[in-house]
């Protein structure tokens, strides 16, 4: 490959709206086989909103949006803004949180209203050996079953409600998979949600293959063991818990509406976090390194 005709590759790629570390990232560009893409964030919109609230008997709905939507308010995560925003439009002023933790891939947990509160997946609730009664586990999978995201809530010793909330797919995600496939591409949806929601959201954009409930650091394990099968991966990202998949992938590609860390992770930043780019991306790398082999 010569340099110039690379170069000219990299220009193309910014009016694209892809934005090429170096040139040389081209040639690996090329070989990929494999396109491994985050659910949240990346094929869907990672706007979410909070679409119903369940409660266990005797506990008061708006306590548990209070007690939790506290909670959530100090997080970033998607999942998170939605619960703090939809508890604030229904229960107002929340409240404040004392020895706020996150805990990576599974959810938050804290001191609110002198309640030790817990929200987020059932692994993290039953690592403080509460569980999911059987109307709340019902609540939970039927909102799984249909594509959406389930929380659990549990204070003082108890698990009291499950908020879900909903994704969208993002308008080209379809349309980028069939893409990617029409290269030659096989497609993977990776996420740290569940197998149904998660399984719900591949059928709505094409993927057949699914790996879900992964925690944030075993993503790069995925990749890696991908890679030994002889596969080379690209890998499509947004968040912080994508970076070290992304740095470790044969081609990182960051969401440009993503974190820093994702983009400073990566090879390619698709600018206006729209997943069509990555195919154009790859089409580019074709086309300008087969022209001049
Ligand atoms: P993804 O891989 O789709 O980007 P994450 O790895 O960030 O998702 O999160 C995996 C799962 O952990 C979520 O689907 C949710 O069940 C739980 N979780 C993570 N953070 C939170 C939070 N702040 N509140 C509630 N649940 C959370
Ligand atoms: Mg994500």
């Amino acid at each position: 490959a010569t340099p110039t005709a690379l170069l000219v590759g990299t220009g193309r790629g910014a009016q694209l709206g892809v934005l090429i570390k170096g040139p040389e990232v081209l040639e690996s560009t090329r070989k990929v086989d494999t396109v491994v893409l985050d659910k949240t964030g990346t094929v869907t919109a990672g706007r979410m909103t909070l679409v119903s609230v369940h409660v266990a008997d005797g506990v008061s709905e708006t306590e548990a949006l209070r007690l939790a939507g506290a909670l959530e308010h100090a997080s970033e995560h998607p999942i998170a803004r939605a619960i703090a925003a939809g508890a604030a439009d229904r229960v107002g002023e929340l409240p404040t949180v004392d020895d706020f933790r996150n805990e990576e891939g599974l959810g938050v947990q804290g001191i609110v209203d002198g309640k030790a509160v817990l929200v987020g997946r059932e692994r993290l609730l039953s690592q403080w050996g509460v569980q999911l009664d059987s109307s709340l586990l019902e609540a939970k999978q039927a909102a799984e079953q249909a594509g959406r995201t389930a929380v659990g809530v549990a204070w003082d010793g108890a698990a009291r409600a499950v908020l879900v909330v909903a994704d969208t797919v993002k308008p080209g995600s379809p349309e980028a998979v069939a893409g990617l496939k029409s290269l030659g591409l096989k497609p993977v949806l990776l996420t740290g949600d569940n197998a149904d929601a998660a399984r719900a959201v591949a059928a709505e954009v094409g993927i057949d293959d699914v790996i879900a409930e992964v925690l944030p650091k075993d993503k790069v394990d995925v990749v890696a063991r991908l890679q030994a099968e002889g596969r080379v991966v690209a890998m499509v990202g947004d968040g912080v818990n994508d970076a070290a998949a992304l740095a470790r992938a044969d081609l990182g590609l960051a969401m440009g509406t993503g974190t820093d860390v994702a983009i400073e992770a990566s090879d390619l930043t698709l600018v206006r976090g729209d997943l069509r780019a990555a195919v154009d991306a790859i089409r580019l790398s074709r086309r300008t390194l087969g022209t001049i082999k």
